[in-house]
């Protein structure tokens, strides 16, 4: 049996008004301005598969279908029947982009009547520690809704080590429920509010951070450094993490091409993945580059580390719906059955509890 471990089913209607830009979900929204502006984009250049707006064009497509079965049953099609898979819900409504039109429990309700239909899918539920009463919302999606575990999004504006984390922490680690959290810099998905405030969140930094010209990516990236959860790995050291995006395509080009940065946080994490037994990684986005291939073949070969590394798609963040199956399945080709089934199976086994 394999494993996605990493996608998204969110809708549309669950990204904060001011997320995209200048008002595209709006112009998007209606049937009618949807087809101009994918007409006028692919006007402008009919080979336009990696441009930002066709991708946004793509982002906005899937995130507009009519729940997250459809979004979902649109990835699954490309996976052998038995494939489970952990779909991670997303909570931006702290993000300071504006009101998110659909209310987040209503989310997650959906994600648990899916999980009634398709018992494949293993649901997280994104903990926001800003939300109120997180930890009744968070047991009921575990105890009533069948949830298998918990999403944490750093770049919005809080700290792994944040102690309105710890209750999250020691409920999971005393219930053995897995936490994913996002583990790349610079991505558009942080924290959009004012300067001032983005300040004040990162002023909670256990380490210093000068904050003096410095872009807001660069600032929102501080949050999510994979360094800031030992603190959290030596006070819960039965807890399995998985840090998502292995330090993201940046890194893992960087280390390529200048390799020596003790900052960079592929050698970080690779570092990292011997020294906790409880933590783990995976490749969604990351690997989508066929460039990267040979490295990770090269990571499977290091009995070190080759039993903490997990498959993941990210569908729908980065993939069209020909390149989900391409991915899974040029990876495949490229890695062999032995290594395949090590990230796909063996490795996610030990990290889902299942
Ligand atoms: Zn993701």
């Amino acid at each position: 049996m394999i494993y996605n471990s990493h996608i998204h089913t969110f809708k549309e209607s669950d990204i904060p008004r001011a997320f995209l830009p200048i008002g595209l979900v709006r112009i998007l929204a209606t049937k009618a301005g949807f087809r101009v502006v994918s007409k006028l984009l692919n006007n402008i250049n009919p080979f336009s598969d990696q441009d930002t707006f066709d991708r946004y064009i793509r982002f906005v497509e899937i995130g507009r279908m009519s729940s997250q079965k459809d979004i979902f049953e649109r990835c699954s099609k490309f996976y052998p029947e038995d494939t489970k898979f952990a779909i991670l819900a997303m909570d931006m409504a702290y993000m300071g982009a504006g009101k998110v039109p659909r209310d987040y429990k209503n989310q997650l309700k959906e994600l648990a009547e899916l999980k009634i239909t398709h018992p494949q899918v293993l649901p997280f539920i994104h903990v926001d520690p800003r939300r109120p009463y997180i930890m009744d919302l968070l047991k009921q999606s575990i105890e009533e809704w069948n949830f298998t575990g918990v999403k944490i999004y750093p770049p919005l504006g809080y700290f792994p080590y944040d102690e309105r984390m710890y209750p999250v922490y020691e409920y999971c680690q005393n219930n053995n429920l897995p936490v994913i959290t996002h583990c790349s810099p610079f991505n558009p998905v942080h924290f959009k509010g004012t300067k001032k405030n983005l300040i004040k969140l990162l002023s909670k930094s256990q380490t210093p951070i000068e904050t003096k010209g410095k872009k807001r990516k660069e600032l929102c990236a501080m949050f999510t450094h994979p360094k800031n959860w030992e603190q959290v790995m030596n006070d819960f050291p039965d807890l399995k993490i998985s840090l998502g995006h292995f330090g993201s395509a940046y890194y893992w080009e960087e280390f390529l091409d200048k390799p020596g940065n003790p900052d960079n946080w592929f050698t970080i994490i690779k570092d990292m993945l011997p020294k906790y037994k409880n933590l783990y990684s995976d490749i969604s986005f990351t690997l989508n580059d066929k460039r990267f291939f040979p490295v990770l073949k090269i990571l499977l070969g290091d009995e070190n580390i080759n039993d903490k590394i997990l498959f993941g798609s990210d569908y729908y963040m980065v993939q069209t719906e020909t390149t989900e199956k391409n991915f899974s399945i040029d990876l495949r080709g490229y890695l062999g059955e032995n290594n395949y089934k090590l990230i796909a199976e063996s490795n996610p086994k030990n990290f889902f509890n299942t």
